[in-house]
């Protein structure tokens, strides 16, 4: 793997003057993290200060949720075009939040995976098993048909240019984390699954683990074999933990 990506969804919360406290403190510490890519998703109305105050860093920027659909009649909707003037590189689809509050369903989360790859920008496709998904037995099954929505959509070879996000629903944002083995059993799975249609794609696959990512958790989690990273919710919005996680790739 070349390297590791460690990506803060900043979900809704930020003000100015939070966003400069945390990106300049995010600059400062950003040169003693060497061997992960760090990448912020701020709420859409702070995009245009990331991208001036992170203009010749190494520090990315994504957004946590798109539109379809190119332009028009989509009140309270952004386009791909519009995220991508900002300097967007990734797009978070099929957050788990976005699936159980918006009620999006598969079909939706593979438009918005096909529409972001369209604009030559970087699905990050997340996918995860509820509690009551994961006490049947359900998880690999679950998982996996997920991923299988979006090979139906846009084909296995689609991989090649995105990453997934495994995101136990029942550990975002509890303080409850996978164990490293948990988490490298599904992520395996995911891996196998793909490389069962697209295997070159797979092999060059980025899996991030989500769910409740903390410093103190980050570095056993990505010392497995099929995680290549974090995508990190409440710990992404302090600096020092955010970067802590960053330093624990290896
Ligand atoms: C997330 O928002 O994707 C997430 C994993 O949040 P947290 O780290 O707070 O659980």
């Amino acid at each position: 793997m070349a390297h590791t990506i460690v990506a803060g969804n900043w979900k809704m919360n930020a003000s100015k003057n939070a966003v400069t406290k945390l990106l300049s403190e995010l600059k400062l510490g950003v040169a003693a993290v060497n061997n992960a890519e760090l990448v912020v998703f701020p709420p859409f109305p702070y995009l245009a200060q990331a991208q001036a105050e992170l203009m010749g860093t190494s520090i990315g920027i994504g957004v946590q949720n798109i539109c379809a659909s190119a332009k028009g009649a989509y009140t309270g909707e952004v386009s791909l075009a519009m995220a991508r003037e900002f300097g967007v590189s990734y797009v978070l689809v099929g957050h788990s939040e976005r699936r159980a509050l918006f009620a999006e369903d598969d079909a939706q989360v593979a438009a918005k995976y096909v529409a972001t790859q369209a604009m030559q920008l970087t699905p990050i496709l997340c996918v995860g098993e509820t509690l009551e998904q994961r006490e049947k037995g359900l998880t690999l099954s679950v998982v996996t048909s997920q991923i299988q929505a979006v090979i139906d959509a846009a084909g296995g070879a689609s991989f090649a240019n995105a990453v997934v996000a495994y995101e136990p629903v029942w550990a975002i944002g509890t303080g409850l984390t996978a164990s490293p083995a948990q988490a490298q059993q599904v992520h395996k799975a995911i891996r196998a699954h793909v490389a069962s249609i697209a295997p070159e794609q797979a092999r060059g696959l980025k899996i991030l683990y989500g769910g409740s990512v903390t410093a103190a958790s980050a570095e056993e989690l990505f010392a497995q074999a099929d995680i290549d990273g974090g995508l990190v919710g409440g710990a992404s919005l302090q600096a020092d933990s955010f970067l802590a996680i960053g330093q624990a790739a290896k």
